[in-house]
């Protein structure tokens, strides 16, 4: 099964052969300032297994956790497609959710970098609440 998603101008598709290896809601600053002051929601993949088709602008970083990290965003809509940490190497690639072409391929399964999230936010309750990155290792949404 392959599974595909597309930024809202639909200039950059994607193509990904491999099972998710998770996903997690991400409240870290960066991504409230990327995601218009909602988390993040990102599904892991092995990077090697995704395929971009189209141009994306890309923006490097260090994180809150002290990660080097890349993200990748359509230039025409502004749409996030993804992040993945350049320092240390080796983590999981994160495709953002809402660009997939099936947002019910896997649901979030921890929510990260609590200790940031506004006061307002609402944390479903039922999965586990990390206050910055999990261990090991750290992967920023
Ligand atoms: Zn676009
Ligand atoms: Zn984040």
């Amino acid at each position: 099964m392959t599974i595909k998603g597309h930024c809202l101008c639909g200039a950059v598709h994607y193509e990904i052969d491999a099972q998710p290896l998770g996903a997690r809601a991400c409240w870290c600053r960066d991504c409230q300032r990327i995601a218009s002051g909602s988390a993040t929601v990102n599904v892991l993949f092995p990077e090697e297994a995704v395929r971009f088709e189209g141009e994306i602008t890309t923006l490097q970083s260090n994180a809150d956790s002290g990660n080097r990290v890349e993200r990748g965003f359509c230039p025409t809509c502004g749409s996030q497609i993804y992040s993945k940490t350049i320092e240390p190497a080796g983590l999981p690639m994160r495709i953002r959710a809402g660009t997939l072409d099936d947002p019910e391929l896997m649901a979030p399964q921890a929510i990260i970098w609590t200790s940031s999230a506004p006061s307002w936010a609402t944390l479903d309750p039922s999965i586990p609440h990390y206050p910055k990155a999990p261990l090991p290792p750290p992967a920023k949404g």
